[in-house]
């Protein structure tokens, strides 16, 4: 059986380790480091993430900036948001919640925030030095490196190993990819383009599930093919599929996709109909957990595995990001 690696314990000994080096720094520098968390809007689940990185600042002793927007704000002035945080010595991390209004160039904005501030790491300049050999950005994406924290706190080698990354998006498959590079890992990347994903996917020492499919297979056939969705998504009653024939099909990372001893990290998060819940939905990964947990070596469950880490690493980057701003 594999070892199920525990996201939420892991992410508390974080969160321990950056409220320690707060203080640490707050009685060696007086400094209290400062992450800046914009929200445009009122999505009601960008308020839900907002507010749980906000509470988590509190818990740690880094001091939230609230900078909440109103939806109609414009490009301009919401550049002039972020260059006002760029230049206040007080704000360490930026942070703008994603995503963003559809007027607004999302990509213009992550552009804006200075380099040293870009705590999320989706400016271009840190993706770009993470992608080059003998380059450092000065910050990761949360959720990769709440990944390889993963790996490394559960003993597993990465040096030297086959990994596999599902999904190759700008925010996980790509930035975690290259990590793994730089790990020293022999990495492939499969996406939606990929055929015959089982047998990349069985090679793998190391498995990254980033495609954000409960089933992932059975969506494309039923899509290509069937042109209805798989009973997971909607229950079996709604589907036209028999039982057994969607059974069949339905394929998400399977037990006998994975390698016997292999270390699996589930990013997926992706909600699904259950009646038998309170609230009628119940989170599932990209893999077979049932399956997967008697062939691998490590696995991660969906909820509890990488989500608490993305918060956790949102906090050791803010905390390192005033460090560096430290003149000894
Ligand atoms: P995304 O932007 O939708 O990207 C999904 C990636 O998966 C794409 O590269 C896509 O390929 C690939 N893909 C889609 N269907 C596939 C299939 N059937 N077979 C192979 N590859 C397939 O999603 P994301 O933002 O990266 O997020 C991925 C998942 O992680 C989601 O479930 C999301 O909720 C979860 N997530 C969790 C956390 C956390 O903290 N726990 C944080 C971020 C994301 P193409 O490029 O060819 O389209």
């Amino acid at each position: 059986m594999a070892q199920i690696i525990d996201g939420k314990a892991i992410a508390a000994d974080v969160r321990r380790e950056v409220a320690a080096d707060v203080a640490a720094l707050s009685s060696a520098h007086g400094l209290v480091p400062g992450l800046a968390v914009v929200i445009v809007g009122s999505r009601k689940d960008s308020q839900t993430y907002v507010n749980m990185k906000r509470k988590a600042c509190a818990e740690v002793g880094i001091c939230s900036i609230d900078v909440d927007l109103p939806e109609d704000i414009s490009e301009t002035a919401l550049v002039a948001e972020v260059h006002r945080l760029n230049a206040d010595p007080a704000v360490h991390g930026i942070l703008v919640q994603l995503p963003l209004p559809k007027h607004i160039n999302e990509e213009k904005i992550l552009s804006e925030i200075s380099i040293e501030k870009d705590v999320d790491g989706f400016h271009p300049l840190n993706i770009g030095k993470l992608a080059m050999k003998g380059r450092e950005p000065l910050f990761v994406p949360c959720t990769p490196k709440g990944c390889m924290e993963l790996l490394s706190r559960s003993g597993v080698t990465v040096k030297g190993k086959r990994a596999v990354v599902v999904g190759r998006s700008n925010i996980v498959g790509l930035p975690v990819s290259l990590l793994l590079l730089k790990a020293d890992a022999t990495v492939s990347v499969v996406h939606s383009r990929t055929p015959d994903p089982e047998s990349i996917v069985r090679e793998a020492d190391i498995v990254i599930a980033a495609a954000g499919q409960a089933m992932m297979v059975c969506m494309q056939l039923c899509r290509q093919i069937l042109t209805v969705r798989c009973s997971i998504l909607q229950p079996v009653q709604r589907c036209s599929l028999s039982p057994s024939m969607c059974s069949f099909l339905a394929r998400q990372i399977k037990g006998d996709w994975i390698k016997p001893g292999a270390a699996v990290i589930d990013v997926g998060t992706n909600s699904v109909d259950d009646p038998t819940r309170k609230s009628g939905y119940r989170l599932v990964g990209d893999v077979d957990f049932a399956a997967a947990s008697k062939v691998a070596g490590y696995l991660t469950p969906v909820p509890g595995g990488v989500g608490p880490m993305t918060v956790a690493m949102l906090l050791k980057n803010t905390v390192d990001g005033a460090k560096r701003g430290i003149v000894e």
